[in-house]
């Protein structure tokens, strides 16, 4: 076969970025909501119908498109988030790529609604990436995105989702660890009209936990607070009389965006010591702020993986903080103290 080397058109190009950017209804669910926290949203409503397969939609009130500018954001690469390499290398917003709204776009039929509060608004109709339609609307400040028959033109990946209800797991699951990691904004999601989860964004990251894993875990809560060069580190861990089976009970939020770490997992671990019974994990949720320089992001287009400059400090760190924590409630002999 001869084959001549072209550069692909931009249908093609989304909808390949789509097989990395949206792997099942979660990660659009995921992408859509950093946008409405980039945008300083204080109130952000999910809803979706059949695990999110076929409905999903997400409103904020956050600072809007200008209506000049929507049509940017649906291009590749687009974004108003980062403008030179120098910002690379200091993400502080939770996107940057420019690579979700066409991606999604390319393997949906998108409405997006948005306003920023002063004139007109504007929609825009998108199906399968080609815009079909823009009309002039009236709604107030904020964005909504709808998105619906996902993967409709990607038979291979449709016929790849599970069952609604571990889509719908997926989803709530993400909404869990966003509600967790931004306790001053006030999320609500709703699978098929019913509430699975409202929080009123006062701040309280305690009552998040509350309204997620139950009252009666977050009674068993306790208070973690240390810091150090570099590093601060706050939230709870329960007492190690509550465990659980799976690790996905352990939160680490760096810079307030949700992160796998595996050796924040192992510091976690080495705070609880002997405490936990083998094979048993504790339930944390803790926040770490850092400079945004000593962390990288850019490791895949999920940006759930991160690279850290100083791992070891902030190991130590975290398995201090919990250890302290542990001793303050006698749980543990205090480590600060000379035998
Ligand atoms: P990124 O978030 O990486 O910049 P996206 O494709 O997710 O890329 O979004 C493209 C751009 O569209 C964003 O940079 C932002 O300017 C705008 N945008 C998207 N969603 C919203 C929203 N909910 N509110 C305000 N602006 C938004
Ligand atoms: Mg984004």
């Amino acid at each position: 076969m001869t084959a001549t080397i072209k550069v692909l058109d931009d249908f093609l190009a989304n909808k390949i970025a789509a097989g990395e950017v949206v792997e099942r209804p979660a990660s659009v669910v995921k992408e859509l909501v950093e946008n409405a926290l980039d945008a300083g949203s204080r109130s952000i409503q999910v809803d979706v119908k059949e695990g999110g397969l076929s409905y999903i939609r997400i409103n904020d009130d956050g600072q809007g498109i200008p209506s000049d500018e929507c049509k940017n954001a649906f291009e590749r690469h687009a974004t108003s988030k980062i403008h030179s390499s120098r910002d690379l290398f200091r993400i502080e917003t939770l996107g940057f790529r420019g690579e979700a709204l066409p991606s999604i776009a390319s393997v949906s039929s998108l409405t997006l609604r948005t306003s920023q509060g002063e004139g007109p608004g504007i929609e825009l109709q998108i199906q399968g990436g080609a815009i079909n339609n823009e009309t002039t609307i009236g709604r107030s400040r904020g964005t909504e995105v709808i998105v619906e028959n996902l993967f409709f033109n990607t038979p291979a990946r449709l016929k790849y989702m599970k069952t609604i209800h571990t889509e719908l797991g997926h989803i709530s699951d993400c909404i869990n660890r966003m509600a967790m990691a931004h306790p001053d904004v006030s999320f609500q999601l709703r699978h098929n009209d019913r509430v699975l989860l409202k929080t009123n964004g006062n701040g309280d990251l305690l009552q998040v936990v509350a309204s997620i894993y139950g009252v009666s875990t977050a009674q068993h809560m306790i208070k973690i607070d240390a810091s150090s060069l570099d590093f601060q580190v706050t939230g709870y861990i329960a007492k190690p009389e509550v465990t659980r089976s799976s690790r996905q009970y352990m939160s680490t939020f760096i810079n307030e965006r949700y992160v796998r770490h595996y050796g924040l997992n192992r510091a976690i671990h080495d705070g609880f010591h002997t405490l936990l019974p083998v094979g048993r994990h504790p339930v944390v949720v803790l926040h770490i702020n850092m400079d945004p320089q000593l962390v990288d992001v850019n490791v895949h287009p999920s940006k759930l993986e991160v690279r850290l400059s100083k791992e070891k400090e902030l190991v130590d760190t975290v398995s201090e903080a919990i250890k302290k924590a542990l001793s303050r409630e006698q749980l543990i002999p205090d480590v600060a103290k000379p035998r």
